[in-house]
Formats: C-alpha cells, structure tokens, sequence
C-alpha cells in the first residue's frame, strides 16, 4: 500500500499552532522534508522521521527524496511553514507529482498573517471600515504582475497582509501612499509572530519604515496595513446586534 504524500501547513512557529491532524501526521511520518529557514524545529521534537531540510536542497533534489518515499511505501511529509497555499511553492512540486501519477494531499496550517493578526489583537475585516483582505507581497527577484502593484491594491484601502517584504519597507510604505492609502494609514510589521522573540512595531505609512529599520528587522515579518488597525471607534458588527436575524436567532426587535 502506499500513502499519499502529505503537504502539511506547520503554522506560524509556536508548536502548539499546527492541527491535530499535522501533528499527528508528524508523529507517524516516516520522512519529512521540511523548510528549515521558517520552520519551528521544536515541531519535530521526538518525530521517528528520517529529517530533511530542505533549505539547501533543489525542486528536484526534493522531489526525489520524496518519491523515493513513496516508491518505498513510507510515510512521507512535505512541511511548509504556515499555510501551504499562500507563497508555499507547492504548485510546482504538486503539478510534478501529477506528471508522475503520484498521489498526495494538502493539509491546511496557521498562516502567519493569521498569528500576526492574533499578536496585534486586530480584526482585519471591520464593519463599515473594509471587509476585504488582501495577501500579496512587493515584486523583488519574484516578481509581480503589473496589475496588482502595491501602488494600485492601494486604491482598494482594504486590509493588506503584506509577506516577504519587510526587507523593502520604505517601497512598501511608499508604493502604499503613491496609491492611495493616506500617509497616517496604521501599519504593523510583526516579526516571527507566534514564537518567543516575536517584536511588533506600529506605526504610520509615514514612519514605518524608520521605525523598523531603528528595530532592525530584516525578515520573517509581516506587514499589516489599512484602517481596520487602528483604534478608531467602529460600528459594531450586526452578527451580534439584537436587532438584527439571521440563520442562527431571530431578531429580539417587534
Ligand atoms: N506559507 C506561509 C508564508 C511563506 S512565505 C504562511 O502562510 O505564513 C514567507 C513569509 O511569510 C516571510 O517572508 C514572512 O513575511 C512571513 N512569515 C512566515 N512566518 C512568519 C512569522 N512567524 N511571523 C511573521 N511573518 C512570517
């Protein structure tokens, strides 16, 4: 019998924020490759797992060791920090796996937005200020479609969870502005939300950049933007508002 291959979300960094499912999947794994750059290695405390990192290894080295896995019948697990689906690269490795007629499945994780998130106490979608979010990230030797400039999500002035880009914060902040968020917009860069020396910096679109270049950071950061963090009075959503039904409770109003 074989197994299919597991691409498994790890979560943000803090061993307890990754499913029951990928926990377990961790402890029965015979094989893991995961990424050691972002990767908490305390996730893998105790795993019988053959281990392997794959920060210094290619699209095929890692293809090769997990298909010989496969081919071998054992439990092989791909780990990915956060969330798989968001700047995992596991496209290119599922569509190889596709080629080659293996089977294998993704098991979601904690994105780092989220912990991020969670460490600035913010709700990203807030009523009558933005319910959209926006994952993206500045265009470096990745690039970036035209289309979705920072510059032009900036006219949307939704909540932004800005990944891999800290490194270029000044752009950040000034490609946000030249499009349309006003320069005393609230920004937060968190930096390794989740684990023990986790930092957060607030701040302006005008002075982030200052602020995090006097912090010293440089990477694994989130950038969060947009109305929806700061500490304006809001209205209140109408989930909860008595006044108002919905599938779980009548309205109390006559
Ligand atoms: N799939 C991952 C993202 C991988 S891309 C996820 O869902 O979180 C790597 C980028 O994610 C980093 O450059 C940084 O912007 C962000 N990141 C990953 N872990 C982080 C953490 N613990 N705290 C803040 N940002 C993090």
């Amino acid at each position: 019998m074989k197994y299919p291959i597991i691409f498994l979300g790890a979560g943000p960094g803090d061993p307890e924020l990754i499913t029951l499912k990928g926990r377990r999947l961790l402890d029965e794994a015979e094989l893991i490759v995961y990424a050691g750059s972002l990767v908490n290695p305390a996730l893998l405390d105790g795993v019988k797992a053959e281990i392997h990192d794959s920060a210094g290894m290619t699209l095929d080295a890692v293809l090769a060791v997990l298909v010989a896995a496969w081919q071998a019948g054992k439990k092989a697990v791909r780990l990915h920090t956060g969330d798989p689906a968001l700047y995992g690269a596991i496209r290119e490795q599922m569509q190889r796996l596709d080629q080659e007629g293996i089977v294998y499945e993704v098991v979601p994780g904690v994105s780092s937005a989220f912990a991020a998130a969670a460490a600035l106490r913010a709700e990203l979608t807030v009523p009558e200020v933005t319910q959209t979010v926006i994952f993206t990230r500045i265009g470096g030797r990745t690039p970036v479609p035209e289309q979705e400039s920072l510059r032009k999500l900036a006219a949307i002035q939704a909540s932004m969870c800005i990944f891999l880009s800290v490194g270029m914060i000044e752009q950040v902040a000034a490609q946000l502005v030249a499009g349309g968020y006003s320069a005393d917009t609230s920004v937060a860069v968190v930096e390794k939300a989740s684990w023990p020396e986790e930092r957060i910096v607030r701040g302006q679109l005008a002075d982030i950049a200052d602020k995090v270049q006097a912090a010293d950071i440089r990477k694994t950061a989130m950038i969060l933007v947009g109305a929806a963090l700061s500490n304006e009075a809001t209205a209140a959503s109408r989930l909860y508002d008595a006044e108002f039904s919905h599938g779980c409770r009548e309205s109390q109003k006559e």
